[in-house]
């Protein structure tokens, strides 16, 4: 019997598999129902030899010091300042929306001062900011919310703004000085030799056994181990007893051009026009240098894996019904994007992983307990 199961091998269930593993000396099993490590941030060398991430571009920013330091153990870094530009009314402008990208979609020449102005005369008074709609309109107002956000939302999501919690675009700034990065944070930086090469060293440890392409099974896979860290989705560990919880998702359709750049920047979003959302080209972000270049496209569907918890009020309603099962369970972690429902960046990921470490180095296990299996 394994002192731990882990399902799941993206971050959560990886940093918590060498914690345990390195720091606690007990034995690991991982499993993943995928034929490979490293989750939704997987990345491998393509057809052409380029490095490509398979589930949509993966860009490490963090302001945690800690979760940098926990990281640099298994991996060095390379330095990368993520840039977007939105194609709106036929043209490309930076979104974040800056100084540049009201000067340039409206044909002014405003300084940051100017700005603020423009925007203060559009903005729409809104009492309670509760939606995604909300946050934008109170703070660019409504033409430059239509023009950016309302199209890109209700693609990605199949939802209006209006529907969404805040969150949502509560993730892109407003700024009115020239700054163009998409983040601010203060590490930015990829895995020099990519993600899936990190995710091998944490793994590479011999309390911990790997098993991939297998799937969680309740009734033969519980009595393998003393205790679990499940880090799918919750709603499908307790077989959708509530009904399910939604998820967004993404096809992924990958291209590699016979050029040598195809965009200007990493990433290129598509607010008005086309199915998918965004275009991303890898080499700005890996800094590799190829003749050819790789791409890849997102379209956003309602079935397929789950990407994305769709954060709305009803569904964190029911996905609380799913929390308070799980705290009835002493023996049973739920880590990660899908194991606590939550719209989670890579860091924050390791930050929720780490917490949950020693959250378990906290709980004694009482001397009476005894595995329903044994
Ligand atoms: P996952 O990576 O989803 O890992 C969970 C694993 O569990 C999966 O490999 C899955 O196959 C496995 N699994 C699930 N159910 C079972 C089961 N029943 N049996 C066996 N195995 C199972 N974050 C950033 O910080 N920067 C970015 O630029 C960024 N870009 C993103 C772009 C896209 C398109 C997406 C979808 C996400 C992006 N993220 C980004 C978020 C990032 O992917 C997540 O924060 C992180 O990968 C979550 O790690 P995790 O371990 O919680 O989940
Ligand atoms: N968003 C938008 N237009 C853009 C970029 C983002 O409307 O050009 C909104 C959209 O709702 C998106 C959210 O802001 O889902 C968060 O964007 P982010 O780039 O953080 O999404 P992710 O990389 O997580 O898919």
């Amino acid at each position: 019997m394994h002192d731990w199961m882990i399902v799941g091998a993206g971050f959560a269930g990886s940093v918590l598999a060498e914690r345990l593993a390195s720091q606690r000396d007990e034995t690991v099993l991982v499993i993943d129902k995928r034929d490979h490590i490293g989750g939704n941030a997987y990345d491998y060398t393509d057809a052409a030899g380029i490095l490509v991430h398979r589930y949509g571009p993966h860009i490490f920013h963090t302001n945690a010091a800690a979760i940098v330091d926990y990281l640099s153990q298994f991996t060095a870094w390379r330095p990368y300042e993520h840039r977007v530009l939105a194609q709106v009314d036929g043209k490309l402008l930076p979104i974040p929306i800056n100084l540049d990208t009201v000067n340039r979609l409206y044909n002014l020449d405003l300084d940051p001062e100017g700005m603020e102005a423009f925007l203060a005369a559009r903005r729409e008074k809104v009492e309670d900011i509760q939606t995604s709609e909300d946050v934008v309109v109170s703070t660019v107002g409504r033409d430059l919310y239509e023009k950016f956000f309302q199209g890109y939302t209700r693609k990605q999501w199949g939802l209006d703004p209006s529907e969404l919690s805040r969150i949502v675009t509560a993730r892109i700034p407003t700024r009115t000085n020239r700054d163009d990065r998409y983040f601010t944070d203060t590490f930015q930086q990829m895995p020099a030799d990519g993600y899936t090469a990190m995710f091998a060293r944490m793994l590479d440890h011999p309390n911990i056994t790997v098993e991939l392409g297998r799937t969680w099974d309740e009734s033969s896979d519980r009595p393998l181990a003393r205790r679990i860290i499940f880090t799918g989705p919750i709603d499908e560990y307790f077989q959708q007893c509530f009904g399910p919880l939604p998820y967004r998702s993404l096809r992924f359709v990958h291209e590699t051009r016979d050029v040598e750049w195809a965009q200007p920047v990493g990433t290129v979003n598509f607010p008005q026009t086309e199915d998918y959302t965004r275009i991303t080209e890898f080499k700005h972000l890996t800094g590799q240098v190829h003749p050819k270049t790789s791409l890849v496209y997102e379209y956003p569907t309602a079935e397929g894996d789950p990407y994305y918890p769709i954060p709305r009020p009803e569904n964190q309603a029911l996905y609380k019904l799913y929390r308070k099962q799980a705290e009835s369970l002493s023996d049973v972690w739920f880590v990660g994007r899908l194991g606590s429902y939550q719209y989670l960046n890579m860091d924050q990921v390791v930050g929720q992983a780490l917490a949950t470490f020693d959250r378990i180095n906290a709980t004694r296990v009482p001397t009476a307990f005894v595995p329903a299996a044994e």
